[in-house]
């Protein structure tokens, strides 16, 4: 994780009306030189004032494409380190792409670290020894940074995301970018998130380690952990699996448990009941107990699609739920959180607008702090792996976000 120098002295005591104004006037100063991108699980004091929102790669594709049109020289991305990444790929050279707050990372895209992509990947291909008919192909979710998904491009994978990982996934059992021979033998290391890679086998049909403890048979996936001596598994649990989970994860998604859904269920028994929606970055045992799973924006587009007067429980990140809950409150739709311990992604919520004044007041005067840059050759590499995931799904599907509501 990078590390962020605190802010100078004014920028500590200015009160909530005076950041707003001056955050304000600098958008006004900067006019089509600047674009504010907010993630969804941002919070409303930042959402405020962006451009757009949305969820990181389509976030980062309007970017692109807005910026084109705009003539856009700066982009202001509060999000987490690899979405700035990934508007940096993403992006003409001109464009500049800017993270208000150095230190805010994602915990699930640091627990896959490029060296130890190497040594697993060196591992696992000794596992597999001189059997010619066995090909590994990587997939990272987009949720990873600029040097695992360049590791991936390199090695014939793709990256995904949390809406079409079932689509990769298809395309990777089919022999990715050549096609697969009669007797090959596919197998599938999927980074980070162990959860979504489980989630997403378990949809394929594959007994996943979770179904193999409830006494479902032998399981077809594995985890590798590279904390772990040679990754935890043996070279016949390698050769075994059809697909190797990295052992990441996200530590918002997995403080959802089933309980908080038996509770949920229980609590509105006598009020119409209530249906529940999570990501698929929670585990296994909360997805498939939820009446359904999907990316924050099928969270949004279901729950928007629903009938007036149902209750909703919501499986992801705070910020996102409370807004929701504030939108959806006119069609009498009631949206609460579905664990009330506050899953907040802690490390989004280091951006604050002080953080935005701080990083727009220095673009006025012509200085660029907390520039985040890619090297080219790893923007090519991870460049190409995106391009497979976009070839197979569209650029057009992955390619809406939601304009901001200021
Ligand atoms: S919610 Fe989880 S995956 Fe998303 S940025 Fe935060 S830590 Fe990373």
């Amino acid at each position: 994780m990078l590390w962020q120098p605190a802010l100078p002295e004014p920028y500590q005591t200015l009160t909530d009306d005076e950041l707003n104004r001056g955050i304000e006037q600098r958008r006004r100063d900067l006019g089509d030189d600047l674009l504010i991108l907010g993630h969804h699980y941002q919070q409303d004091s930042v959402i405020a004032h962006s451009d757009l929102r949305g969820d990181s790669l389509k976030l980062a594709q309007m970017a692109a494409h807005e910026a084109a049109q705009r003539g856009t020289k700066y982009i202001v991305f509060c999000g987490v380190h690899f979405m700035a990444e990934t508007a940096e790929i993403v992006t003409e050279n001109s464009v500049q792409v800017i993270l208000p707050d150095l230190s805010a990372g994602c915990s699930m895209a640091d627990m896959a670290d490029y060296d130890d992509t190497v040594i697993a990947w060196e591992r696992i291909q000794h596992a597999l020894g001189d059997d010619s008919n066995c090909r590994v192909i990587p997939i990272t979710y987009v949720n990873s940074t600029a040097t695992i998904k360049a590791f991936v491009g390199q090695h014939g994978g793709s990256c995904c995301t949390s809406s079409n990982a079932d689509q990769i996934f298809q395309w990777a059992m089919e022999g990715g970018t050549q096609p697969k021979g009669k007797d090959e033998n596919i197998k599938i290391l999927f980074l980070p998130d162990q959860h979504l890679g489980r989630n997403t086998a378990s949809a394929f049909g594959l007994v996943t380690e979770v179904d193999e403890a409830a006494g479902k048979g032998a399981t077809e996936t594995v985890i590798y952990d590279p904390q772990l001596d040679d990754g935890g598994l043996t070279d016949q649990q390698i050769r075994n699996a059809k697909v190797l989970l990295w052992a990441g994860h996200c530590s918002v998604h997995k403080l959802f448990r089933p309980e908080h859904i038996d509770r949920i269920r229980e609590k509105y028994e006598n009020q119409g009941g209530i249906k529940v929606i999570v990501h698929p970055e929670c585990s296994k045992e909360v997805v498939d107990k939820a009446d359904y799973s999907g990316s924050t924006e099928r969270i949004l587009q279901t729950i928007s699609a629903s009938d007036t007067g149902t209750n909703w429980a919501v499986g992801t990140e705070v910020n996102l739920v409370n807004r929701i809950a504030q939108e959806q409150k006119q069609r009498d739709i009631h949206v609460v959180t579905l664990n009330e311990c506050q899953c907040l992604c802690t490390t989004m919520y280091r951006i604050e607008p002080k953080n935005l004044l701080w990083v727009l007041d220095n673009l006025v005067e012509g200085n660029v702090v907390n520039r985040i840059t890619v090297p080219e050759d790893v923007q090519k590499l991870a460049q190409l792996s995106l391009d497979r995931m976009l070839a197979k799904v569209g650029a057009a599907q992955e390619n809406q976000s939601v304009p901001a509501q200021t």
